[in-house]
């Protein structure tokens, strides 16, 4: 079989997964980058679903062993998802969005091929990758709020409250960001000075990374510090979409994530999903510095000018106005704010939404927009 049609059948494949394979002149060089031809073929039909290794031997015409040694060696490149259930080793193929955009850059590893696979998966990531995504209404991640800027006694929901979701995990891990180190490796891409290992990962997916290389486990006391560090840094923490059993905390930032590429460069109406906080503004103590307004990832925030503030402590007389339906409610502009002057609140009862359920409701809600081709955009 020729090396383009190798190529070909691999592709029709990956389209058959539940991202689908958004087609796009850059998808072929990032493929190839990804998997040799060798890989490529072996592959093509390779169940998405976590397969005892009995039942994969039989498809493979392959000894077990000999198999096993394959697979773990394409586990551990991140391209096999591997688990040890129901008394047996299952692997599954990861679709084309988790072998590139998340398992692919993990790992932090500045070898020859890491950065062979960096510049396309960066063209790819703004000409076509995120096609399907415009149509979801619920993104892959949804606003986490930085716990210290929500204001005292407000009843906060499960998925919001970062204490009770890191007290619910029992392992945990940390990786690279794969958006930050993705961009890193790119000549054509702008380097990022935020904080890198900072992708969190708990439970059953903690498992696949720490047993594949992929990232290290951490301790809760770390995991709490690097949420710190982060938050500090700017970085807006995004939670799983979904209720039951979330297994990521990301950190993202407005230059270099993908989510809110989506939202700046290709004008998806969203970034993340927001939680149900917004910002309030109190002028009467802020001092007009303008940090709140750099910090913002949504561009949610303007100085305008404030007639009433006070001169000894508001020299410039400005003070942050903010568009309501641009605030995600995450909090970075809060926490650094040098005179209190900013508060995250509860959204009136009638905005407030719920993640779906469990990441099946998620996939079929995502699947459901797909099919409709409708883009929500800005
Ligand atoms: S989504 Fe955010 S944290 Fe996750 S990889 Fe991208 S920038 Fe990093
Ligand atoms: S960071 Fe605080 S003090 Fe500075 S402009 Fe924003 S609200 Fe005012
Ligand atoms: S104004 Fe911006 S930084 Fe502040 S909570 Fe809203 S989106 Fe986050």
């Amino acid at each position: 079989m020729t090396e383009k049609k190798v190529y070909a059948d691999f592709m029709e494949w990956l389209s058959q997964s539940w991202y689908g394979l958004p087609e796009s002149e850059e998808l072929l060089p990032l493929i190839k980058a990804r998997f040799s031809e060798e890989e490529a073929s072996f592959l093509t039909g390779f169940p998405y679903r976590r397969t005892p290794i009995a039942e994969l031997a039989e498809l493979k015409k392959m000894e077990e062993k000999e198999l096993t040694e394959k697979l773990d060696a394409l586990a551990l490149k991140g391209l096999l998802w591997k688990d040890h259930k129901k008394g047996s080793l299952r692997y599954g193929l990861n679709d084309l969005f988790f072998s590139v955009y998340r398992s692919g850059f993990w790992p932090g590893r500045e070898d020859e091929y890491t950065a062979t696979m960096a510049p396309p998966a960066n063209r790819y990531l703004t000409n076509g990758a995120l096609d399907n995504f415009a149509m979801a209404e619920n993104k892959g991640l949804r606003t986490l709020p930085i716990r210290e800027t929500i204001m005292p006694n407000t009843t906060v929901k499960p998925y919001e409250d970062v204490v009770k979701l890191l007290d619910a995990f029992e392992y945990y891990t940390v990786s690279a960001c794969p958006c930050r180190f993705r961009k890193q490796l790119d000549p054509d891409s702008e380097t990022s000075k935020k904080p890198l290992e900072v992708c969190l990962h708990f439970d059953e997916l903690g498992h696949y990374i720490v047993e594949n290389n992929l990232g290290r486990e951490i301790t809760r006391e770390e995991t709490e510090q690097i949420l710190k560090k982060a938050a500090n840094a700017g970085l807006v923490h995004g939670l799983s979409n979904w209720q039951d059993k979330p297994d990521t905390i990301c950190n993202c930032d407005k230059d270099h994530c993908f989510m809110f590429e989506a939202y700046h460069d290709l004008n998806h109406h969203k970034s993340l999903d927001r939680s149900n906080f917004e910002v309030e503004t109190h002028p009467s103590t802020c001092k007009g510095c303008g940090l709140c307004v750099k910090r913002c990832p949504m561009e949610a925030l303007k100085l305008t000018e404030y007639p009433d503030a006070d001169q000894n402590l508001n020299k410039k007389g400005l003070t942050p106005l903010l568009t309501e339906d641009c605030c995600i409610g995450c909090g970075v502009c809060v926490v650094k704010c040098p005179t209190q002057s900013l508060i995250l609140k509860e959204k009136r009862e009638e905005d407030r939404t719920d993640p779906p359920q469990n990441a099946l409701d998620w996939t079929l809600r995502y699947l459901e927009a797909a099919k409709s081709g409708k883009k929500l955009l800005r």
